[in-house]
């Protein structure tokens, strides 16, 4: 049987620590603010919203909330930004994803001062990850090092393949994979022959968006399994990219949907603002 990773419960434990540091730094007089900005009335945006403005409310950090209608045109978001990146008091900025057709995601993404780009989406994080200088790094391959730190599982000269190379997930796992140490090879979908390549992997990371994809014979066994995905089964019920239970009875770790990352990403956002006061 495998140890199933408890994302909720390491995000949980997370969330507590910076609350305690929060408080901490309140007493020195430090206040960490965030503005999120939401676009549009797209329901699954509504609802990551609304957790984020719970986790700064749970943590102690005040949130700003600027709800847009559909129809705003990119230099009025542009506008929105500016004035954020101005405003002293502000010491994060997050702009939900994805925005309207009419907006181009990327000049939003490099017109936040990097200084607040707590999503560690702009182009100065990215490079200062590969190149291991100090910034922000992307919420959800973050929260992975620590369901991996937290669990034990050691990463240092670790086979880790990543399926997928987005920008937001595979591509900054592999930096920080290769920071921890792990021999990574990224994959996607033009690799030839995926299942040699994942059977290889004591840490394997799926980031698809493809209904449990990956089965039983894409994985060694006693390996570690890290599924991303957010999909939904054919009843429309919550899933990954990895096909649980056959996957659960050949490994020696994997994490569940829900409730593996899902919940670290909320957790490493609330981390980022924190990191704010130290790049302010
Ligand atoms: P994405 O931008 O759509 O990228 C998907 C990647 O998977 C691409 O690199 C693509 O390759 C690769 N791919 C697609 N089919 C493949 C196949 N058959 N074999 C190998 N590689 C394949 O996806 P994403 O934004 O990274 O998200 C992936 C999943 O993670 C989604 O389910 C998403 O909802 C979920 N997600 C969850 C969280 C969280 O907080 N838990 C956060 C972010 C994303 P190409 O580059 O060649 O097209």
């Amino acid at each position: 049987m495998a140890k199933i990773i408890d994302g909720k419960k390491i995000s949980a434990d997370i969330k507590e620590e910076i609350r305690e540091e929060i408080l901490q730094r309140k007493e020195k007089g430090e206040e960490v603010t965030l503005a999120v900005v939401l676009v549009g009335e797209d329901p699954a945006s509504q609802v990551y919203v609304r957790n984020k403005k719970k986790a700064c409310e749970f943590v102690g950090i005040r949130s700003l909330s600027y709800e847009l209608a559909a129809d705003t045109t990119q230099e009025e978001l542009l506008s929105l930004v500016d004035k954020l990146n101005r405003d002293e008091s502000v010491n994060g900025i997050l702009v939900q994803l994805p925005l309207p057709k009419q907006i181009d995601e990327d000049a939003v993404i490099r017109a936040i001062d990097p200084k607040k780009d707590v999503d560690g989406f702009h182009p100065m994080s990215v490079g200062a990850l590969s190149i291991g200088q100090p910034g922000y790094v992307s919420c959800t391959p973050a929260g992975i090092i620590q369901l991996l730190k937290r669990s034990d599982i050691p990463m240092d000269g670790k086979n880790c393949v990543i399926v997928g190379r987005s920008n937001i997930v595979g591509k900054p796992m592999a930096m920080l994979m290769l920071r921890e140490n792990a021999t990574v090879t990224v994959t996607h979908s033009h690799t030839k022959n995926l299942k040699d390549i994942t059977r290889q992997a004591d840490i394997l990371i799926v980031a698809i968006g493809k209904t449990k994809f990956i089965t039983a014979d894409y994985v060694k066994e006693g390996a570690t399994v890290i599924d991303v995905g957010m999909d939904r089964d054919e009843n429309g019920k919550l899933c990954g990219d990895v096909d649980f239970d056959s996957v659960e009875k050949v490994v020696g770790a994997i994490t569940p949907v829900p409730g593996g990352v899902g919940p670290m990403t909320i957790a490493m956002l609330m981390k980022n603002c924190l990191t704010s006061l130290e790049l302010k």
